[in-house]
């Protein structure tokens, strides 16, 4: 496995492998990996001749500055997990070889990006995530790149940039990796203090209830929305960030429940901040 840490590197490397017709897999990350991270280098090992994985903690896309010290780092166990996965380059830049000081260019996706995350996080955090995104897709130059439905709202937008910008890669989504408990993997879950941990389940507790209303014939928005709230309000633990019921395509909120829908959620739990969702057909199972 080879660790690069300089742009030019990376790109001689993706360049020569992309003229000698190898199918380059990439998996984005901020470190601190999980089982998560690793269900999407699995899927990309599996489907791609070359698997990239970056460890990179953008601190653009962070809208708390505490958050971004916070964040937990282990380069070290990253690359033993990257080793272990079968992964052939890591990219792991310092944030001076990813952003100049007179750097002067962002990308924004405009109307997916202002509900959910976007208005609670604020504009900045997608326009972060955005731009650091196409920065990697043209230095790694992927074929396939793999993220996660965790981050359902990040992984639509990551969609449309890469069709409106028209970036010569596919974009694949992969399915949320959970605890036995239900609570969805997080690099963040390390920082929630021991005695909430239990806890923390009541968002995944709430969203699975939102989800058997739904199948059972609820189709009116608010009265799901209701019955969650009173559901993760139960735990005085829980701050809630953000509920709402929204259309997977447009992230607006839907007026009924006739089709397949977005629940998403972010509740901050001792002061850290998850999110998680469930994608409810009205007819059963969500199907991959
Ligand atoms: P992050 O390091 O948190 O930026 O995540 C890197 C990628 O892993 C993103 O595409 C996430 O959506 C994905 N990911 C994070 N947690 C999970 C999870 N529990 N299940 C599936 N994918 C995940």
């Amino acid at each position: 496995m080879k660790v690069i840490r300089t742009v030019d590197e990376m790109q001689s490397e993706s360049i020569a492998l992309g003229q000698r017709g190898s199918v380059i897999g990439f998996v984005p990350t901020m470190g601190a990996l999980h089982e998560g991270h690793l269900s999407l280098m699995t899927r990309a090992r599996d489907e791609c001749e070359t698997l990239v994985v970056s460890i990179f903690v953008n601190p653009t896309q962070f809208n708390e500055e505490n958050d971004f010290d916070a964040y937990p780092r282990d380069l070290q166990a990253d690359l033993g997990i990257c080793d272990e996965a079968g992964v052939d380059i890591v990219f792991a830049p310092d944030e001076a070889e990813m952003y100049t000081p007179s750097r002067d260019t962002v990308v924004m996706v405009d109307q997916l990006s202002r509900p959910l995350c976007g208005m609670s996080r604020g504009r900045g955090h997608f326009i972060g995530v955005c731009t650091v995104v196409a920065k990697l897709f043209n230095i790694v130059r992927p074929n396939v790149a793999y993220f996660g439905q965790k981050d359902a709202q990040q992984a639509l937008i990551i969609q449309r940039m890469a069709r409106d910008l028209n970036f010569p890669v596919q974009i694949q989504v992969c399915p949320i990796v959970r605890e036995k408990d239900g609570l969805a993997l997080s690099s963040r879950n390390v920082r929630i203090p021991e005695e909430l941990r239990p806890k923390a389940t009541g968002l995944h507790e709430a969203l699975a209830l939102g989800r058997e209303l739904i199948r059972n014939g609820e189709q009116n928005p608010q009265s799901v929305y209701t019955l969650m709230m009173e559901e993760l309000l139960k735990e005085p633990a829980i701050d809630v960030d953000y509920l709402h019921i929204v259309s997977p395509e447009t992230l607006e909120e839907v007026d009924t429940i006739d089709d397949l829908v977005l629940i998403a959620a972010a509740i901050s739990i001792g002061g850290v901040r998850l999110i998680d969702n469930e994608l409810v057909s009205p007819d059963g199972p969500w199907e991959e």
